[in-house]
């Protein structure tokens, strides 16, 4: 079962008193209809019966999907600091195999939400993304301020990216070549999984970049030649494996 409260919340308009429902505690398996909001984003929607208003109330959120094997703590912006990491493979040892990340946003939370049930590595997914950013940025001039994964098929991998100053997300994609080479170099660079709750953001992805680049031999290998069928999006793609 989900854990679920509910507290007074003063309306920002009219400064009603509002009892509000919130949900500390997410149980993917036996709350559908919850973790459906957590990937809509309407999870922490808040309106006011007596004005109308509408906002977004936040407050820490731990969702558990138990059957995938991952948890993410949403530590909204400001609060991380009232969540001290404990250690949950001694104090829960069933626990120890899970997945726990730590993010600060709804958009993050379904961002690991869409990761882990499409099966993918969180880890390998920011490689990609990191590459993407950094492709959009040097090449096109648009720095994206946000980005998020959006899905992957067979063939190919999703990202929505926020470039400043603009209004709507621009849509990159890429092979799924390119996040396998991510998932090599992951594997071989990143932290082990521990028993405490982490973020893995592009912070995560430089990290792990910049050992790989200090790793490579001091002359690096030409890279491998393009065969005339590749596609632009697949040379970003490999920009995980490239050694500059
Ligand atoms: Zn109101």
């Amino acid at each position: 079962m989900s854990t679920e409260m509910s507290k007074d919340v003063a309306c920002p308009e009219c400064g009603a008193a509002v009892r509000t429902e919130m949900w500390p505690g997410i149980r993917a398996e036996s709350d559908p209809q919850l973790r459906a909001r957590a990937l809509d984003e309407t999870l922490f929607d808040w309106k006011c019966p007596k004005c109308g208003c509408k906002a977004r109330f936040l407050y820490p959120c731990l969702y558990h999907d138990k059957s995938r094997g991952f948890m993410v703590y949403l530590a909204p912006n400001g609060s991380g600091a009232e969540f001290q990491p404990v250690d949950v493979g001694e104090r829960f040892p069933q626990l120890a195999g899970v997945k726990k990340r730590v993010v600060a946003s709804p958009a993050e939370l379904k961002e690991k939400i869409l990761i882990f049930e499409a099966g993918l590595d969180d880890c390998a997914v920011e490689l990609v993304k990191y590459a993407l950013a950094s492709v959009l940025e040097e090449k096109y001039g648009r720095k994206a301020v946000r980005g998020y994964f959006s899905g992957a098929d067979a063939d190919r991998i999703s990202f929505l990216f926020f470039p400043e100053g603009e209004s709507g997300p621009v849509l990159r994609r890429t092979t799924m070549d390119g996040y396998r080479k991510s998932l090599e170099i992951a594997r071989r660079f990143r932290r082990p999984e521990g028993n405490e709750f982490v973020p893995v953001d592009s912070v995560t992805a430089r990290d792990i970049l910049a050992e790989y680049r200090g790793a490579q031999p001091a002359a690096p290998e030409a890279p491998e030649k393009e065969s005339a069928g590749e596609t632009k999006e697949k040379k970003e793609g490999e920009q995980p494996g490239c050694a500059d």
